[in-house]
């Protein structure tokens, strides 16, 4: 069986060397002068490539495509992967939050361990896959530079942002054209734009310990409710940082959604009321600002007083009940004026892609067309950050590869 793997990134290369591991040969091709041009940027260049987690834990990290993950992720789990990648020489250390990384804190040594394993495969660099036709049972291959047919073909061409590592969505684009459904791409993992204007003169500001809340209407048009609770950060346009990123792949598919910060989640409304009343106490004389001060950080403060329309120079015993309550309930529900996410370019991951009821969980064959594969970030399944979406792209390799074996030793 001649197998064309499309896509030299995490999930190609992890196929490619399945396949190898098992005596069967496949071509990869990729568009790129290298292999795993992404794999090099991931983890800011030290690639978490897992995380240490058993399936369930692994499933909740999964944010689209969490049935279809089940099958596939307990098959070849993060255990699996780290023993995988052991096994072939590299060293793995785990870090905060179980995520794991090479020892060496390079990610090339990943790309290393993937393309030593795909050494008996053909490898075609710098080929660009522009169409897949179903000739019969061939699949015709043409790219820039040739044509050539194929027994079986697996698409392995990544999402659409960070295009420059050749993730260009051209996957999607073949799948469309071979008759699957796609849903729409949107970034996720990604930062969130908004209408407010303060933020460019608090831009770098990183807060820590606040709840980000959103509402918003799902899918479904069902009112739905979300906090997260961490660090978030302020941009020129908008805000980001780990919170910010997980709260855009759970919203990126949303209508009318409304954004604010708990700026003291640890406190209640009454215990904050009883705080501010002992900070007025022992402060009668100072200026209001000097109290906001004590509870946020000192360029949030202006921005802070400004939305609730008291002048800094207020004296702490002229603030009335009515204001000390306004300031209350801004510290507890501080409006963000949602505009956008940011671009898709842009985005960690890509969240949609080829429709998951038209492929087959067990093995990522199309249910459409026989020995066609759909592999890693090309298909609608995306993740929180954390080592999930890398181990997707391995995961779902894993169980394309074994499928293509099996069917080779039935011939
Ligand atoms: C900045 C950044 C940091 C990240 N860090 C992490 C992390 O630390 N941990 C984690 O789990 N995930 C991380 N991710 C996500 C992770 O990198 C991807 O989910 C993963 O690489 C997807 O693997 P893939 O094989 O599906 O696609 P890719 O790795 O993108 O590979 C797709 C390949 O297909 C090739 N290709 C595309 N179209 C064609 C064509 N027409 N012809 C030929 N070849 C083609 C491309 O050149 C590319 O090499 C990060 C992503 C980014 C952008």
């Amino acid at each position: 069986m001649k197998i064309a793997i499309i896509g030299g990134g995490a999930s190609g290369l992890m196929c490619g060397a399945v396949l190898a591991e098992n005596n069967v040969t496949a071509v990869v091709f990729d568009g790129n002068e290298k292999l795993g041009k992404k794999i090099y940027i991931t983890g800011k260049g030290r690639c978490n490539l897992t995380n240490k987690c058993q399936p369930d834990e692994f499933l909740e990290n999964v944010v689209n495509g969490q049935r279809f993950m089940r099958g596939a992720i307990n098959r070849f789990s993060s255990l699996n992967c780290i023993n995988f990648f052991e096994e072939h020489g590299l060293k793995l250390k785990t870090e905060r939050g179980n995520r794991v990384f090479p020892e060496s804190d390079k990610a090339s040594d990943v790309i290393k361990v993937l393309t030593k394993l795909n050494s008996k495969n053909q490898i075609c660099l710098n080929e660009k896959i522009q169409e897949i036709k179903l000739d019969e049972n061939k699949y015709v291959v043409r790219t820039d530079k040739n044509k050539y047919n194929f027994d079986a073909v697996v698409i392995a061409t990544g999402g659409k942002s960070y295009s420059l590592t050749g993730s260009s969505g051209d996957g999607l684009e073949i799948a469309k054209k071979l008759g699957h459904k796609i849903v729409e791409p949107k970034p996720a993992l990604v930062a969130l734009q908004l209408k407010d204007k303060f933020v460019k003169e608090i831009q770098g500001l990183s807060l820590k310990n606040v709840t980000l809340h959103a509402e918003f209407e799902n899918v479904k048009q069902q009112k739905t409710k979300l906090q997260l609770q961490g660090e978030m950060m302020f941009t020129d346009v908008g805000i980001t940082g780990p919170i910010v990123l997980s709260m855009s792949s759970k919203i990126n598919r949303a209508e009318n959604i409304k954004l604010f910060i708990d700026f003291k989640p640890a406190l209640s409304k009454e215990q904050l009321d009883l705080r501010l009343l002992r900070d007025f106490q022992e402060n009668k004389n100072k200026n209001i600002s000097y109290i906001i001060h004590g509870l946020l950080p000192k360029k949030l403060a202006s921005v802070f007083l400004n939305r609730i329309e008291i002048s800094e120079n207020k004296k702490v015993h002229e603030i009335t009940k009515e204001e000390r309550n306004k300031i209350i309930s801004c510290l507890k529900e501080f409006d963000l004026m949602y505009k956008n996410l940011y671009p898709l370019e842009s985005g960690i991951v890509t969240s949609g892609g080829v429709e998951l009821t038209e492929i087959n969980p067990k093995s990522c064959e199309s249910k459409l067309h026989s020995n066609l594969y759909f592999i890693g970030e090309v298909l609608d399944v995306d993740c929180l950050t954390g080592g999930f979406n890398l181990q997707t792209a391995f995961s779902t390799a894993y169980v394309c590869a074994i499928d293509l074996v099996n069917k080779i030793i039935k011939e």
